[in-house]
């Protein structure tokens, strides 16, 4: 059994999501310069040149990349070899989100309760954590704060299996011609298939993790991917909804096996503010990734 304190992963999570908050991923950005580079539609390739431009300002002046500094997700591959000491997990992740929202003077965006008083709780606690446990003794974290604007565009659908892959295709068109500019592209297109619904939700969000430019390990549903990146290109929305060749920069899609009767569908957009950022902890030993 390997020991790692409730401290270390309190000063974790609040390092992430600073970092998170202000330093786009490297593949983020390679996609973005990408898209601009091979963007014939002038206006597009302005947009993306200012979104790039904006991201390098925040990692240089360590400000945010977008006002909405979203709320927490914090996934959590615990090893199940580790025992945390001195604390309870959940709450040394909260605290460390709190450190971070506090001492960063970030926007806390977390109300109370989602129906009564919406009162603002100060910290942006709670998080949404997600936790699987996995072999070994280390413990991967990863931090994503995640904006409203795309969310809000999310959904969720039970299509039945006589439905098929034609039905995934149009509800994923649905989803994301619906969006427009509203959900601020070009976007990351995460697709949950399977499950029952609230595994689809979670498939779709821990899709949104993945590298872009990695494929799903299915061959079938890498090519159902590429299909649907370039079905979606097609529409026409473009960078910031003025038009152009890229609504979207990735889609990926993550399944598992569901009952006889069921086909469901989850797709979460990610705006270009794809923030994440991880590290493995083994011991006291922090690796940022
Ligand atoms: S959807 Fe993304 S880019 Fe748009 S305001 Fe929200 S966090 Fe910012």
């Amino acid at each position: 059994m390997t020991n790692v304190s409730a401290k270390t992963i309190r000063d974790t999570v609040e390092e992430l999501c600073v970092k998170a908050i202000e330093i786009l991923p490297r593949d983020v950005l390679s996609a973005l310069q990408r898209a601009m580079e091979e963007e014939s539609n002038p206006l597009s390739k302005d947009i993306l040149g200012v979104i790039l431009d904006n991201a390098r300002l925040a990692a240089h002046e360590k400000i945010p990349i977008c006002q909405d500094t979203g709320m927490t997700y914090v996934f959590v591959e615990l090893g199940q070899d580790i025992a945390i000491e001195d604390g309870y997990l959940y709450d040394a992740i909260s605290q460390g989100v709190a450190r971070a929202y506090v001492r960063g003077f970030l926007r806390k965006s977390v109300v109370s309760d989602p129906l009564f008083d919406r009162k603002n709780t100060g910290d942006n606690t709670p998080p949404v954590i997600h936790t699987e446990i996995v072999p070994g003794d280390e413990v991967k974290i990863t931090v994503m704060p995640k904006g409203t604007g795309s969310e809000n565009m999310s959904a969720v659908r039970m299509l039945t299996p006589g439905d098929g892959i034609e039905g995934v295709r149009r509800f994923v068109m649905e989803v994301v011609e619906k969006s427009g500019p509203n959900a601020c592209p070009p976007l990351i297109v995460g697709v949950g298939i399977g499950g029952m619904m609230d595994k689809a939700a979670y498939l779709a969000k821990k899709a949104l993790l993945r590298e872009i430019g990695s494929s799903n390990p299915d061959p079938r549903v890498a090519a159902f991917e590429k299909e649907l990146v370039s079905a979606i290109n097609g529409l026409g929305i473009g960078p910031g909804g003025l038009g152009g060749a890229t609504t979207c920069l990735a889609v990926h899609i993550e399944t598992y096996p569901t009952h006889i009767g069921a086909l469901p569908v989850a797709v979460n957009l990610q705006c270009h503010a794809a923030r994440r950022a991880s590290a493995v902890i083994r011991s006291e030993k922090r690796v940022l990734l």
